[in-house]
């Protein structure tokens, strides 16, 4: 029986990968962890973990026989450049940390998210591929792309069946955006439901690659139960759905919310986003483990209206 550990649990990712893990296997065999319990978390076996303690990690995944570690603590884009230093030692040392239990323990299979933010300002904007300039210039690319080198590293030299995804900005209603680069796509939905207006901290224009949380978690699912031959990329793979700028988005919300108005404020984020590119080639995903998205920029709109509108009404 799988016995599954995720790390960072508490987070905007890991509050819908527990539960689409949950109904995949059961309860009895996910245990979330966070570094604290959120005070609602029905049906989820929830404990506290630092990933930055090690000995703790390893008590917890040695006397839970955990068979497959979802490590998805980080602090993100936004939040790193305020605190580099500091997210250089999350970013880092809570993932060798992971790696060196799966280097002792050559049958724990291992998930860690890498991002779009591993590419920087001297990589192609448009169809960006697999293989390709990767100069990134904020502490999180810099954190994401040793990242995936280490992963590399660990599969090559110690076999670990590490596998990763470069997730693009990521919105849903379940859970809210942890202070990364694209969290105004998530935010300006609130307002628009609330009748509020809304002010964006990207450019009209900055078109950057997005996709709807659920394809994001059922990527990671089948990326983790793809057979290990059909992993050809051990750093992490490109993964995209669509793409779009704060204009775009706003229009296509603007049809159900006539009255829906916005300004645009750029702040320090414009300039990550500035270093990131617009459309991904993910085509190795596609090949390898027949990825394919089931949400286009209509969907992900409607999805989003329809379940935000009726969780802000029951709150
Ligand atoms: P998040 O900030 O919402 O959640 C991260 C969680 O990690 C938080 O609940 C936090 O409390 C927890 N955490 C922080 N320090 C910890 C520690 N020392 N030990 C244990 N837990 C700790 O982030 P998210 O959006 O859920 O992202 C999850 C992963 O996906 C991250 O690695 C992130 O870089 C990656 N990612 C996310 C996006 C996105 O758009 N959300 C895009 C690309 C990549």
């Amino acid at each position: 029986m799988e016995r599954i550990l995720v790390i960072g649990a508490g987070g905007q990712l890991g509050t819908e990968l527990v539960e689409a893990l949950i109904r995949r296997h059961g309860t009895e065999s996910v245990i979330a962890t966070d570094l604290q319990i959120p005070e609602h978390h029905p049906g989820v076996h929830f404990e506290t973990l630092d990933v930055l303690d090690r000995e703790q990690l390893d008590d917890m995944v040695i006397s839970n026989k955990i068979t497959t570690i979802y490590h998805l603590a980080a602090l993100l884009s936004g939040n790193a450049e305020k605190h580099p230093l500091f997210a250089w030692k999350l970013n880092m040392e809570g993932l060798l940390n992971v790696l060196e239990l799966g280097r002792v323990n050559p049958e724990l299979k291992i998930f860690w998210p890498s991002s779009i933010g591993v590419f920087g300002p001297t990589t192609p904007k448009e169809d960006t591929q697999q293989s390709t300039i990767m100069e990134p210039n904020t502490v999180y690319g810099i954190s994401k792309m040793a990242g995936e080198r280490w992963c590399q590293y660990y599969f090559e030299h110690y076999n670990v069946d590490v596998r990763s995804l470069r997730y693009p900005g990521l919105i849903g209603y379940k859970s809210l955006p942890g202070g990364g680069t694209t969290d105004y796509a998530v935010d300006i939905f609130y307002k628009a439901i609330q009748g509020e207006n809304f002010e964006c901290f990207l450019k009209e224009d900055t078109v950057l690659p997005m996709m709807y949380i659920e394809d994001a978690v059922r990527a990671t699912i089948e990326l983790m139960e793809a057979p290990a031959e059909k992993i050809s990329v051990r750093s992490s793979y490109n993964l995209a759905a669509f793409s779009f700028s704060p204009s775009e988005i706003y229009e296509q919300i603007k049809l159900q919310y006539p009255d829906f108005a916005i300004s645009y404020a750029p702040d320090f984020r414009q300039q990550i986003a500035d270093s990131w590119p617009a459309t991904i080639d993910d085509s190795k995903a596609r090949q390898d483990w027949q990825w394919q998205e089931n949400y286009d920029l209509e969907g992900l709109v409607e999805v989003m209206i329809t379940n935000l509108s009726e969780k802000l009404v029951h709150n």
